[in-house]
């Protein structure tokens, strides 16, 4: 047998700037300053010109990204508790789980069955007279419709957050995932597109007051040393992440131009009646692929067939966020058919940058073979 093809071998795509990790960990080692220091700053910098916003703060994950906007606005803005919140149903669980964590009510959208994004089409009839906010999700990589979400945000003065986790750098237009909301919340978990070596996130916006407030929330509800005028996370970016996140950084273009390759290859070379690929976004510089979705009515053979011939792949996501225990109460009895069918059938096969061609022509080959 071949050697296994890993879904993601992230040693492998570290590796790749050992010399340059090695060399920043004895700076910060040396520094002897390990949080709220220089290298966050320069990373808040970086990632905020990347991203083509005015303000980067860092935090300690993605959830906390989303939950602490959240709470920013909320506050800032008089929300009050159970106030709603519109969100696809088809995402990771953490854009609803943020959306509870901040005293909020999700309130999902189905998704459209041709890119698996909200379905914005569906957007304004959700919307009550307690809707406050809606979160797009860039899932896969994929950048949601943004003008059509801005439109019916607009008429409604709904408030825009990006959930951008899985798609740093998508582009279109020449706007960046980020830049199109009121603000976008970013994870850097270590198998996202701009991964660090453990928890990661930001926050970007254009509006000083939020991001000011974020910074605030984020530490202790704290903006001079000692006082604190209301309750808030611990949540920080740490300076040895934030340099090594911007070492990263410097490569992913290229890195989201070799995920494009692969994914252009993928679709041009499976050739089998058992799957659907994703369709191509008319604008090559749209999508990340920080995943590359296929539907299948035989996901369970496909992929113990795969297993068996050392090609992992994996789900995203089985279980819908309506069907999640910890989200019941919210959407008992509600059903969302397309997100039902995607999470029945949707399948992730290998994608990374540094997957070679012979591993993507294994992949393709050994799929074309399949038969249920
Ligand atoms: C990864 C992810 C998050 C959460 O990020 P963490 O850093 O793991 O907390 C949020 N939303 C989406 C869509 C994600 O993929």
């Amino acid at each position: 047998m071949n050697t296994p093809i890993k879904f993601l071998d992230l040693a492998a795509l570290n590796a790749r700037f050992a010399r340059k990790f090695e060399a920043v960990f004895q700076e910060v080692l040396a520094s002897g300053w390990y949080l709220s220091g220089s290298a966050t700053q320069r990373f808040e910098q970086q990632f905020a010109a990347y991203c083509g916003t005015q303000h980067c703060v860092g935090v300690a994950n993605g959830l906390d990204a989303l939950t602490l906007i959240l709470m920013a606005q909320k506050e800032c803005l008089g929300w009050e508790d159970d106030d709603e919140v519109i969100l696809p149903a088809m995402t990771f669980v953490a854009t609803a789980q943020a959306v509870v964590r901040a005293r909020l009510r999700p309130v999902l959208v189905d998704v459209s069955p041709e890119d698996f994004l909200m379905d914005v089409s569906l957007l304004e009839a959700t919307v009550t007279s307690r809707t406050r906010a809606v979160i797009p999700v860039h899932l896969y990589g994929r950048l949601c419709d943004m003008d059509a979400v801005k439109q019916v945000a607009e008429r409604h003065h709904l408030f825009v957050l990006e959930d951008a986790a899985q798609a740093h750098g998508a582009q279109r237009n020449g706007v960046r995932a980020g830049a199109f909301g009121h603000a976008a919340a970013f994870s850097f978990y270590p198998g996202k597109n701009l991964g660090a070596l453990g928890d990661g996130g930001s926050i970007v916006t254009n509006d000083t007051e939020l991001a000011d407030k974020v910074r605030a929330l984020a530490n202790y509800g704290s903006r001079k040393k000692y006082y604190h005028e209301g309750l808030g996370l611990n949540s920080r970016l740490d300076e040895l992440q934030a340099a090594l996140l911007s070492i990263k950084l410097e490569s992913l273009d290229e890195d989201n131009q070799q995920r494009q390759q692969w994914a252009r290859y993928y679709i041009e070379h499976l050739n089998t009646p058992y799957i659907q690929c994703p369709t191509w976004p008319n604008a090559i510089e749209e999508h990340v692929f920080h995943l590359f979705p296929v539907l299948t009515d035989h996901r369970e053979a496909l992929q113990t067939y795969l297993h068996k011939r050392g090609i992992d792949t994996l789900v995203h996501y089985p279980i819908p966020l309506h069907r999640q225990p910890c989200l019941t109460p919210y959407f008992r009895d509600k059903s969302f058919p397309i997100t039902e069918q995607v999470a029945a059938k949707e399948l992730s096969l290998p994608m990374s940058p540094i997957l070679s061609k012979v591993e993507i022509d294994t992949v393709i080959q050994t799929l074309n073979r399949f038969t249920p």
